[in-house]
């Protein structure tokens, strides 16, 4: 594992450092459709997700409001804020597809500009690939994500 250098801003870049200063999303819902958390006990990492669809038990409506709520490091507050942006405003099943494509983005499978295109800003995230000890960091929102889809009902 490599050691991390002192200086984040030039290890991550400033998307995702703008992500981690600025988190986007992190107003509790007050009627949530579905909730999801998810912990890491090994490095103290927290994702709590919330999501409000635009027509309540409808899960081919868009989800209107997302909440991001994450603890610990830079990554994981910078990927979970990331995330609600890119959710917001699909449906259940768009938001399940945005996740895999971003499952394929991490895993570094080759995207073509089309699936590049819909990921958008969370394609900063992909630099964490050289940091394999942060890759469970940038994935914990996305497992919370996944539950919260399931519990939705649309996948
Ligand atoms: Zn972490």
């Amino acid at each position: 594992m490599s050691s991390l250098p002192d200086n984040p801003d030039a290890l991550y870049g400033d998307v995702i450092m703008d992500h981690y200063r600025n988190p986007r999303h992190r107003t509790r819902l007050s009627s949530p459709d579905a909730e999801a958390e998810e912990f890491n006990p090994f490095c103290g990492d927290r994702a709590a997700l919330q999501f409000a669809l635009a027509e309540p038990g409808r899960n081919d409506a868009p989800i209107a409001a997302v909440s991001a709520l994450a603890e610990g490091c830079s990554i994981i507050q910078a990927s979970a804020s990331l995330l609600a942006e890119g959710v917001q405003g699909r449906t259940v099943e768009q938001a399940a597809d945005l996740s895999q494509l971003f499952r394929d983005l991490m895993q570094g499978k080759p995207l073509p500009p089309v699936a590049l295109a819909e990921l958008g800003d969370l394609e900063a995230l992909e630099v964490v690939r050289q940091y394999p000890v942060r890759i469970k960091c940038v994935l914990l929102p996305w497992v919370a994500l996944e539950e919260g889809l399931r519990r939705l009902g649309g996948t």
